[in-house]
């Protein structure tokens, strides 16, 4: 949901927009003071911008099927591996929700298919 004011956010929310800048404002002034007397947030972590995100960039590097990195003429390219949400193209833009674990498996197994080749190379 956006909205080009507090105001206008809290009445999208059907929040009380009084609270709501209280609550903006105090969360600011904590990130300028670095202390959070309401929650004791870690200092590390205050901060005002917050950018959203979550399980990981997908479709990004391309590989084969040994998780070695593809160039432009798909070649793979020597003794460069990806794995996990770098390269976790079979998603492309959109996420299966349906099938717990899907990118954790991708990320655990295409790990282990690119150590087991990087290792063929060292013997
Ligand atoms: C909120 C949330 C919920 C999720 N729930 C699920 C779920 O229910 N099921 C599921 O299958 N997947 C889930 N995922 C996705 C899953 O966590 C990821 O697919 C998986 O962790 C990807 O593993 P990865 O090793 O590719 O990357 P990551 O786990 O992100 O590991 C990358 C590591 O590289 C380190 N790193 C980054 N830059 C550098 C650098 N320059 N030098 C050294 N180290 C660096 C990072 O600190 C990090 O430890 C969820 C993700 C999120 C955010």
């Amino acid at each position: 949901m956006t909205a080009d004011t507090v105001a206008e956010l809290a009445g999208k929310l059907a929040i009380p927009a009084d609270k709501l800048q209280k609550n903006i404002d105090d969360y600011n002034s904590y990130c300028d003071h670095g202390q959070d007397p309401d929650f004791f947030k870690n200092p590390d972590y205050l901060v005002g911008k917050f950018y959203s995100g979550a399980y990981g960039t997908v479709g990004g590097v391309k590989i084969n099927e040994n998780c070695q990195v593809l160039d432009d003429d798909d070649k793979a390219i020597p003794v460069l591996y990806s794995a996990g949400s770098d390269t976790n193209t079979i998603y492309a833009n959109s996420y299966n929700f349906t099938l717990p674990g899907n990118t954790m498996g991708f990320a655990v197994n295409s790990g282990r298919i690119a150590g087991l080749e990087a290792a063929k190379l060292i013997k």
